[in-house]
């Protein structure tokens, strides 16, 4: 079944008044519709034609300049006497100015231009809330990752076929995705964009969550996140051990192409003013491809992943990791160098590699979904705490191997599986007892370190004048 924004869907949609009919009426009955917000993001494959796909492509370098400008503007606004915040609605008036102005600029469907300013207030709201880890919103490179988004009251969509349906989008009409999976709920909006491997549409979807649903049955877990070991879950004899994101083929092919593009960097330097090649294009464009690839095998890795644990168990227990801190840079400064930098970053590429955060969020949404619990505890010494006896020693960790030796009690594991089981230990001993994050309620808020006053002079001293010099 498909759902056009027409409230075919669900109650939802009927009971907040936000169907296609009244949502096309005004901007007032759409606000009244926000409280029906997207809960859940569904991305599709699309086939746009020669036609279209130019006319993206232009407006998603449109969206880009809005973007540069207008976070331009506001940071000139901020630095000025005036001392001014700038936000979406006032430079959506000058927007209507600018877009009289410039024909490029009109081609875009003013929603999508209001939206991207939008998306700007929401950075800045971001950056301004210390329990979020963003830093300040950046000036977008022509390189970036091109997204042109457009709400939801500008689209319809409709099925043709078992497999294939389309998007209405404003300006350009009907453009065919594939129904790879039911969109079961309300459109609320939808950004369309591509990367290496082609043009995508991820739609926001309001998914009406009525019944109260039953805890999962299965037994409480802890689960340890590795570099060695993928994952390591308590009740399971064996690491979940993720395979090669690229196979022996691609690696050596994307080795390759990387060699190639770096000569031919080289000699569009030497020769060519800089200018890029065709030649060159192609090469940047297929290794995009195969990162594209990896990150695809990474994210499947990870929903299946997460889906099958909060599937089978009704309480999860995670380390507390801070990830963001964890992968700081060890370089150091010009006075006081680092000590083995080169170690640090090949490790901070394998915690990256790993995705441990998004493994957390999903883990968070989907427990919560199907009424289990997320426990995070706190992640110091898990890996030297005996599950046996409790002590806690680094002693226990003898050599670099994947061993425990307990010193305490003689206890000998897998060092993962121990750590597992620790962690779990730990979940159980808090639960109930507050101070700890729980998945869903708390919420990845409760447990994000708020970022020092230093991190954050330091991101917003990040954008000196001359970036906006050249944006502008
Ligand atoms: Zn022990």
């Amino acid at each position: 079944m498909i759902s056009t924004p027409a409230p075919t869907a669900g109650s939802a949609a009927d009971d907040a008044g936000c169907s296609r009919g009244s949502a096309v009426v005004g901007q007032g009955q759409t606000r009244r519709g926000d409280r029906v917000r997207a809960n859940t993001a569904l991305r599709f494959r699309v086939y746009p034609d020669r036609g279209q796909e130019e006319r993206l492509t232009a407006w998603s370098h449109t969206c880009r300049a809005v973007w540069n400008t207008a976070l331009a503007q506001r940071i000139w606004a901020y630095k000025s006497a005036r001392r001014v915040t700038l936000r979406a609605v006032a430079q959506c008036k000058e927007l209507t100015e600018a877009r009289r102005a410039h024909e490029w600029l009109k081609d875009l469907p003013a929603q999508c231009a209001q939206q991207v300013l939008r998306q700007l207030d929401t950075a800045y709201d971001n950056f301004w809330n210390p329990n979020h880890p963003a830093g300040f919103p950046q000036f977008k490179k022509k390189s970036h990752r091109q997204g042109i988004p457009v709400p939801g009251q500008a689209i319809q969509v409709r099925q043709v076929s078992r497999r294939i349906a389309q998007v209405h989008l404003p300006k350009i009409g009907w453009v065919r995705f594939r129904l790879s999976r039911p969109i079961d709920g309300t459109i609320r909006n939808a950004t369309i964009g591509r990367d290496g491997l082609g043009w995508h549409i991820a739609f926001g979807v309001h998914r009406f969550e009525s019944v109260v649903p039953s805890v999962p049955p299965g037994p409480p877990v802890g689960v340890d996140m590795g570099i060695a070991c993928s994952v390591f879950v308590s009740d399971e004899a064996a690491a979940r051990q993720r395979p090669d994101l690229l196979t022996p083929g691609e690696q050596a092919r994307l080795r390759g192409l990387e060699r190639r593009r770096a000569r031919q960097l080289a000699y569009a330097k030497r020769h060519n003013g800089g200018r890029h090649s065709n030649r060159l294009r192609r090469t940047i464009g297929q290794i995009a491809a195969l990162n594209a690839r990896q990150a695809r095998r990474r994210a499947d890795w990870n929903h299946k992943l997460t889906t099958d644990l909060a599937n089978n168990h009704g309480l999860i227990a995670v380390e507390d990791l801070k990830v963001r801190d964890m992968m700081r840079s060890a370089a150091g400064t010009v006075e006081q160098p680092g000590r083995n930098v080169r170690q640090k970053s090949g490790l901070n590429r394998g915690i990256a590699d790993q995705g441990w955060g998004e493994v957390r969020r999903q883990l968070e949404y989907k427990t919560r979904r199907r009424g289990g619990e997320l426990i995070a505890v706190p992640a110091a010494g898990t890996s030297q705490t005996c599950r046996n006896c409790g002590v806690r020693d680094p002693r226990s960790r003898q050599g670099c191997g994947r061993l425990f030796a307990c010193t305490g009690c003689g206890h000998t594991e897998h060092a993962d599986h121990n750590a597992a089981h620790t962690i779990l230990d730990r979940a159980l001993s808090t639960a109930g007892r507050g101070g700890v994050c729980r998945g869903g309620s708390g919420g990845p808020q409760s447990t994000r370190s708020p970022r020092g006053r230093g991190t954050r002079r330091g991101s917003r001293s990040r954008e000196p004048s001359s970036t906006i010099a050249t944006a502008l």
